[in-house]
């Protein structure tokens, strides 16, 4: 199941990523908000009348602030490859500008559906927007990002754009997708899994339009590669060419079970590396981290401890993630990578039974009473998991509000370790019971 991409374009300054976040907080917008991920959000999973799609805002990107021309339509270009509908921003207060005019040839020329959105209408008046019907995408959506007016029209008309929801892409295969940064080694390590003695790749290659996809057989299961690395198209900035990966990476993960995430050993971690590692952690999806080009490491005991070090200090979120130091160009250790995918797709679809997991629940908070906050005692009652794909737990209780972050970890660690989840992320969620009466 594939969300289509809303991209938010435009020159600096129009309002951009206040339309964004005013998008993103919106209580009704937000789906499955996951913390303990440090960095400036980029998208949003958004919905908008049972309508699920990805919210990007390129203004979030840290794009030079003296904009030269080229790089802004280099900006509008990656994202409106990528979009399924472009929210085109202009600044209603400056007036129609002539980066605005730029941005607008490049879209017209994508076939993509533009919705025109005129921002900084704080105050409406008749006749407001009128000048930038010169841009030829028909009537502006006026809002305030500022003072959150008229979103609703803009997002009825966004998810009126939308294309029709696809069909489920074969459901049975395990999808695997391949992410990291450009020449990290992703498509050198799709090869050497392919080319891996017992995995079967299927003669007829499927396609999508987002990447190309390649279905094959591994002990008697069915995965489906998802190739990122396959598409490739030059950018000449650095900003624009990390912005465009991740972008990518974006909806490869979004279609994935299993996430394999490529780093080069001899980088080390990168700022970048641990935003594209941070994806899947925050989309649910499981993962495996492959620290590649091997080879050129030297001294490898102590780099591989160094290494690991690194892993669980820079990107503590990941703890649950299991990590492989291979090299696609000897072949050390690839033979090691579909088994992990295995592994941790099994945890990934694990469903606890009720009683097993509230006798852990019960033990873990014999052991380790939760604290009270204010003078009143968090009440935890029973866990029941609701769901799967990432396993998610509702712990019914007094209050949520008494919970704290550090319980909520102890909890999270204590499940870990009794059932396991390695490689996929755990999602618990604290609701309070409809409780009998001493509870209030
Ligand atoms: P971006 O560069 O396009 O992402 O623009 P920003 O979101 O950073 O906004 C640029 C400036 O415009 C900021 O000072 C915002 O506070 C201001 N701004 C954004 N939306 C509105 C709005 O609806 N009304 C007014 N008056 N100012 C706004
Ligand atoms: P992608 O952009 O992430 O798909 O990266 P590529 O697979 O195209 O690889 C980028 C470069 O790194 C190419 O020159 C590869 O030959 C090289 N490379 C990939 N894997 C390894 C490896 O394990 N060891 C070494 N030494 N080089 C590698």
């Amino acid at each position: 199941m594939s969300k289509p991409v809303v991209a938010i374009v435009g020159r600096p300054n129009v309002g951009k990523s206040t339309l964004f976040n005013r998008i993103a907080g919106r209580r009704l917008a937000i789906v499955d908000k996951v913390a303990g991920v440090t960095r400036d959000r980029l998208y949003t999973e958004a919905e908008w009348e049972n309508r699920r799609f990805l919210l990007v805002d390129t203004g979030g990107l840290d794009f030079k602030k003296d904009f030269l021309q080229q790089e802004i339509s280099q900006q509008a270009v990656l994202a409106v490859n990528e979009a399924d509908v472009i929210l085109f921003v202009v600044d209603g207060r400056a007036g129609l500008h002539p980066l605005d005019l730029d941005v607008a040839g490049i879209l017209r020329r994508t076939g993509k559906p533009v919705i025109l959105v005129v921002n900084k209408v704080d105050i409406y008046q008749p006749g407001l927007g009128a000048e930038f019907f010169a841009l030829g995408f028909g009537e502006p959506v006026l809002v305030s990002a500022e003072h959150a007016l008229n979103l609703g029209e803009l997002l009825d008309k966004t998810v009126a754009s939308l294309p029709a929801a696809g069909e489920e892409e074969d459901p049975g295969a395990v999808k695997v997708a391949i992410i990291g940064r450009p020449n990290v080694g992703k498509s050198s390590v799709l090869n050497a899994v392919l080319g891996e003695e017992r995995v079967i790749v299927s003669p007829v290659p499927g396609t999508t339009r987002d990447a190309v996809d390649t279905p094959f057989q591994f002990q008697g299961e069915n995965y489906i590669l998802i190739d990122t690395a396959g598409i490739r198209r030059k950018a000449r900035s650095g900003d624009a060419l990390e912005y465009y990966s991740i972008l990518r990476a974006l909806r490869a993960v979004e279609r994935s079970d299993v996430t394999l995430v490529v780093f080069d050993a001899g980088d080390f971690l990168t700022e970048q590396d641990k935003k594209v590692a941070g994806i899947p952690h925050e989309m649910g999806r499981a993962t495996v981290l492959l620290i590649n080009k091997w080879d050129l490491v030297e001294n490898k005991f102590q780099t591989a401890r160094e290494y690991e070090e690194r892993l669980y200090t820079e990107m503590a979120f990941l703890r649950y993630a299991p990590f492989l130091f291979i090299s696609a160009r000897t072949g050390q250790r690839v033979g090691k990578i579909l088994p992990e995918v295995r592994r941790v797709v099994k945890e990934y679809n694990r469903r606890v039974p009720t009683g097993r997991l509230n006798q852990v629940l019960r033990e873990a908070v014999d052991n380790y009473h939760p604290p009270s906050r204010k003078g009143k005692q968090l009440k935890i009652y029973y866990a029941t998991q609701v769901k799967t794909a990432p396993p998610t737990i509702h712990l019914w209780v007094n209050n949520p509000e008494l919970v704290h972050f550090s319980y909520r970890r102890f909890l999270e660690n204590t499940f870990r370790e009794r059932f396991g989840f390695t490689g996929t992320p755990l999602r618990i969620t604290f609701r309070r019971r409809e409780a009998a009466k001493e509870d209030q």
